[in-house]
């Protein structure tokens, strides 16, 4: 078994490195990938410390050197896109040695609010980075009221034109840093639950597959994303079965992830494995130096 998407007491998860690397040796493990959320620039409570971000990278290193003949461990980052505030994921490639980025998009700004962004984030004393977050739509966390407000405040709730920002955002994410990983590509739909749109809307369907395309055209690799399922917030994986089914038509390289946030999660792929055989799926990646 294998995990590349893993969080940990350095962002948002529960428990030391140290704890996830055990916990995938006792369950067999050959890879463990950690991917902590990337340091965003304005105050947040999940993603790691921008003062922090070398020594996490540090301590992955050096238990990469500690347990190597026992498990291969994998230094990486989630790194979130943002237009106007953070667009260029070389920055934490170079800084941190990392060796795969998973890019993914959790934070929408109106597409027509972000010169205004930029502005904020280049002037920003520590005040006016705190007015930051009111001008993004943060489609993640637990909540389903912070979905709604964010869609009514950022996007007057327009649902569409929330969605295809969202899509967009992915897209250029994906033009401008080929990332390794494409992760969790669809969970704007996590907190829907059929009230805005429904999965099979055409124009909704048709922004996806936009992006789908583009996973293909750079050699990313998508990301099956179970966390969904196992947390009790959603029916399916992101992206759903129905997209995975499609994405094997086009012969697009997936890699399940379970989005761990402490080290009990590791394992909980949600038979996703078997369902990528069932469908066709006869390689997964692995990644050699
Ligand atoms: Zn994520
Ligand atoms: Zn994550």
């Amino acid at each position: 078994m294998t995990n590349y998407h893993t969080h940990s007491r350095w962002c948002d998860g529960k428990g030391e490195l140290r704890e996830y690397v055990e916990y995938a040796i006792s369950k067999g493990f050959s890879v463990l990938g950690f991917s902590g959320h990337s340091p965003v620039p304005f105050p947040s409570t999940f993603a790691i410390k921008d003062e922090e971000y070398t020594a996490y990278c540090d301590e992955v290193r050096a238990l990469k050197a500690e347990y190597a003949g026992r498990i291969d461990i994998r230094l990486g980052l989630e790194i979130d896109y943002i237009p106007g505030l953070q667009e260029d994921f070389s920055t934490f490639v170079e800084k941190g040695g990392l060796e795969y980025t998973i890019g993914s998009v959790h934070l929408i700004p109106n597409p027509n609010d972000i010169e205004s962004l930029r502005q904020l984030s280049a002037t920003a004393n520590g005040d006016e980075r705190n007015q930051i977050p009111y001008h993004i739509w943060f489609i993640d966390g637990p909540r389903q009221e912070t979905y709604d407000n964010g869609l009514h405040h950022i996007f007057g709730d327009d649902i569409r034109a929330g969605v295809r920002a969202y899509f967009h955002q992915q897209n250029a994410m994906i033009e401008r840093n080929r990332p390794t990983i494409v992760g969790h590509c669809d969970k704007i739909v996590m907190h829907n639950h059929n009230r805005y749109f429904q999965y099979d809307e055409p124009w909704f369907r048709d922004l996806l597959y936009e992006t789908i395309t583009l996973i293909k055209e750079y050699g990313c690799i998508c990301e099956i994303n179970t966390r969904g399922i196992y947390k009790g917030r959603h029916t399916d994986f992101y992206p759903a079965k129905e997209t995975i089914k499609y994405m094997n038509t086009l012969g697009i390289p997936v890699i399940v992830g379970t989005d761990a946030h402490q080290p009990s999660d590791l394992d909980r792929e949600e038979g996703a494995n078997l369902f990528l055989k069932e469908i066709g799926y006869r390689n997964i990646i692995i990644f050699l130096q």
